[in-house]
């Protein structure tokens, strides 16, 4: 049994055949999928999709490439977040990707954004899904200073923790995250021919710390790249690193599907 720990069904392109999708799932013997939220205008699509359907469950959150949409506020995301089936905040974190003409001092908006999510995530004890791009030092030095790790936090609150999902850093940003706490969550990229890097750091993360993840429709892996993803197509990411670990199919498929559950706890219930 596979879990599919980052996908985007609400997409118009997937949600347009999710009969076909769950059925294809099922033959797969992915069992469950965990349905990211990108902005607050998306939220009921994507929680309405975990309370009809028994094998998927939400997240609540606002991507951090997403401009001139709601912004959340701390309380906004807590009371999301305490909707049934909602498992976990996000996805959040920084991206520097897009910069243009822009400097990083311009995007304060994106680090007070990333801010509010791990206060969100703390407050509740929920899962933090991170996503980075071109940002890792400034995404690693937030959530040390939010996410309750300085010994000098008086909040009471419980430490962040979390999954940097689809993992494209380096093997020290990966120890970074690791030393945190944070699981590392690995997708379709790990199957591309270019991707020797990642598959080094994929070879250093221990397996009970991985996750996997299709982060479709995006990212299809090989042979399906450059076609619509599915979370169907999860147990190649499993496959993969099976092979680059040297491990049997089936105990990273048994390994990651507890860690999500561990991670997500909500996502254990049913
Ligand atoms: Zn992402
Ligand atoms: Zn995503």
């Amino acid at each position: 049994m596979y879990i599919d720990s980052h996908c985007h069904l609400s997409f118009p392109e997937l949600r347009a055949q999710l009969p076909e999708i769950l059925q294809s799932m099922r033959d797969a013997r992915v069992e469950r999928a965990l349905c990211i939220c990108t902005t607050l205008e998306e939220f009921d699509r994507v929680h309405e999709l975990a309370l009809l359907h028994e094998q998927l469950w939400a997240t609540v959150g606002v991507h951090p490439d997403n401009e001139g949409v709601q912004e959340p506020t701390v309380d906004e995301l807590v009371e999301l977040s305490r909707r049934a089936r909602v498992v976990g905040i996000g996805e959040t974190g920084l991206d520097y990707y897009r910069l243009g003409e822009r400097t990083l001092a311009d995007m304060e908006w994106q680090r007070e954004r990333f801010r509010r999510h791990i206060h969100a995530a703390r407050r509740t004890d929920l899962p933090l899904v991170i996503h980075t791009r071109n940002a890792s030092s400034d995404t690693l030095a937030i959530l040390q200073e939010e996410g309750g790790f300085d010994p000098h936090d008086a909040t009471g609150l419980p430490l962040a923790r979390g999954v940097f999902h689809c993992f494209t850093e380096s093997v020290e940003v990966a120890r970074a995250a690791l030393d945190l706490g944070f699981f590392i969550s690995f997708s379709g990229i790990l199957t591309f021919k270019n991707a020797a890097d990642l598959r080094e750091v994929a070879r250093f993360v221990p397996l009970d710390r991985c996750l996997i993840e299709t982060d479709s429709p995006y990212l299809a892996p090989v042979p399906y790249r450059g076609k619509t993803n599915t979370p169907t197509l999860v147990p190649y990411v499993a496959q993969h690193l099976a092979e680059i670990k040297g491990l049997a199919l089936e105990a990273v498929a048994a390994a990651t599907r507890a860690n999500t559950l561990a991670l997500f706890r909500g996502m254990a219930a049913a």
